[in-house]
Order: structure tokens, then sequence, then C-alpha cells
């Protein structure tokens, strides 16, 4: 299961009242675009985050894969008359108290991919359709919507009512949002596990830093993180370092990074005579192979601080 944001602005009632989402193929210069390339990538079962103007207004669940189709008349995109699109059907469940992305980004901001990311540093959704949603992310924007969303019946109104105060959306709304919780989870925990179990023996089952070997102490410590990673770069073994928990914690924080050699590079924000209390020294390397190259530079190129 995979999880999107679409946004959807002035066409979301239309796309809603229909059960789909649809999209060009091609803009009037004839240029592909991946936010609308991507709706081929959406299968049956897929969760979508539908956004419009500042708020995640809904949740829905993909029926079945994508087809092309011209745009529905329901829908008015001015200048997209019998332009090709790719249509999908999805079941919508709108929420009964939207979130606003504004309210909760700092939560939401560092789960942001660096490429494709819905969002811009200021809140502000991206120009674009559909993009894609990360594990972590997904998870966070289920966890915001249930505290918005899912409230425990007061009990004296419970004995009046006899517990039918519920909305008919809303007992559709908690098994959604749970099951895309716990399904997410999941997966991000076998990911994490499969990159562990691989990634250990490359490094003697030691920290590459300091040789620590309790393997409580030791941390699968990505380079490029999950958010930023393909589907393969993610349990791809040399996308990472094994670390102590305090190497990997500067790590993962970018006070420290390797270059191509190896070498360790440490953050100006650490004095020089506070190396030794991080367990950090001038001259320490680790021992990379070229497979994990790419991957070092590309931290050290996007999270170090300098
Ligand atoms: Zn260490």
């Amino acid at each position: 299961m995979q999880s999107y944001i679409v946004m959807q602005g002035r066409t979301y009632d239309e796309e809603k009242e229909l059960g789909v989402l649809w999209s060009l193929q091609r803009d009037s210069i004839d240029n592909v675009h991946h936010f609308w390339e991507r709706m081929k990538e959406v299968n049956e079962g897929d969760r979508i985050f539908h956004y419009v103007k500042g708020d995640i207004v809904a949740i829905s669940v993909a029926k079945s894969g994508y087809r092309e189709e011209q745009k529905p008349t329901n829908i008015s995109l001015p200048g997209s008359e019998n332009a090709k699109g790719y249509l999908v059907e999805v079941e919508y469940h709108e929420l009964d108290k939207p979130l606003t992305v504004e309210d909760s980004f700092d939560e939401i901001l560092p789960l942001l991919p660096i490429k494709y990311s819905a969002f811009q540093e200021n809140a502000n959704g991206n120009q674009g359709y559909l993009f894609p949603c990360n594990e972590e992310l997904s998870i966070k924007l289920v966890e915001l919507i249930a505290d918005l969303n899912i409230y425990e019946i007061d009990e004296q109104q419970l004995e009046f009512v006899m517990g039918t105060v519920q909305k008919m959306e809303h007992d559709f709304l908690i098994p959604i949002l749970a099951e895309t919780e716990s399904e997410t989870k999941t997966k991000l925990r076998l990911g994490h596990q499969r990159f562990r179990n691989e990634l250990l023996p490359l490094w003697n089952d030691q920290c590459a830093l300091c040789k620590v070997e309790l393997p409580e102490l030791l941390q699968a410590s990505y380079a490029k993180p999950w958010k930023d990673c393909t589907t393969k770069e993610r349990i791809n073994p040399n996308n990472g370092i094994l670390l102590c928990r305090n190497h990997d914690a500067l790590y993962q924080n970018g006070f420290i990074a390797f270059d191509g050699t190896g070498k360790i590079h440490i953050s100006s924000r650490i004095p020089e005579e506070d190396y030794e209390k991080y367990g950090l020294a001038k001259r320490m390397t680790v021992n990379r192979t070229e497979k994990n190259k790419p991957f070092l530079k590309w931290h050290k190129k996007h999270m170090f601080k300098e």
C-alpha cells in the first residue's frame, strides 16, 4: 500500500462527486510532469490525502489502478476539453474536521522529501497534482487527522442516544485510519529490519567510528533518509553506516558527515574542545566501499550542517 497527496483546489467538489482523481497527461506544449505521470503508479488499496486550499479535507482509497480517459464533462478545467488524461476511481471519506497543514507544520516539515514534496517550506502547497507521501509522513498525517477526528463520545450523551451519535462517515473513517496506520507502520518496520540485517555484517557488527559492539547500542544509520529514497534505495544496505546511538544521532542530525573517501567532517556547531565529549576526532574515517560513496555524498550535500 502506497500513499499519495493530491492537490485539488477548485476541482475537489467535482472530482469527489464523481468519485475519481483525474489529471491531464501532457500540458499545452506537450510536456509530461511527474505529478501527472504518478497517476500511473496508483494501485487498488492505495491511500490518498486530499489537499484543498491549506487543508487536508479527505482521505480516499483507490478502487483500482489508472485508466486513460478524457476529462469527464463535470470537471471544469478550461482549455482541457478533449485532452487525454488519467483517471483513478477512489472512495472519498471527508473529514469532519479538516487538518490545516500550517497548524502542524513543525511536525510535517522534517518528514517532507527534498524532491517532489507536496508542500513548500512555508507550508503552502506546491503546484501540481499527485505527489508522493512517504510512510513516515503518512503515519504522521494519520495521527494528526485521528487527533482531530476521533473523539470519545461523552458517556452521558451515550446513555441518552445509545451510541448512535456517530455519523456514518465517522464510522468508515476510523477503520481506514487504523488500517492505514498499521499497514504503513508494518511496511516501515519490515523495511528497517531488512536494511539492518543486511547492513550489520558489512560493518563487522560494530560502530564504524568507535567500534562499540553491543547490538542494543547499534543503529543501521541511513545516509539518504527513507523519505528521500526510492523503493530500492530503502533496502540497499550500501545506503548507510553502522553506528552506535551517539554517532548515529550526530549523523542523522547532520553534525557529522563523511566524504567520498570516508573522511569525517564535523560541523562547526560542535566546538573543537568538545570533540572528545562526543567521541569525535578530526582524523576519523569510516571504511566505506565504492557502493557507499554516492549515498555518503548525498548525505553530506543535503544534511550536513557546515
Ligand atoms: Zn560510535
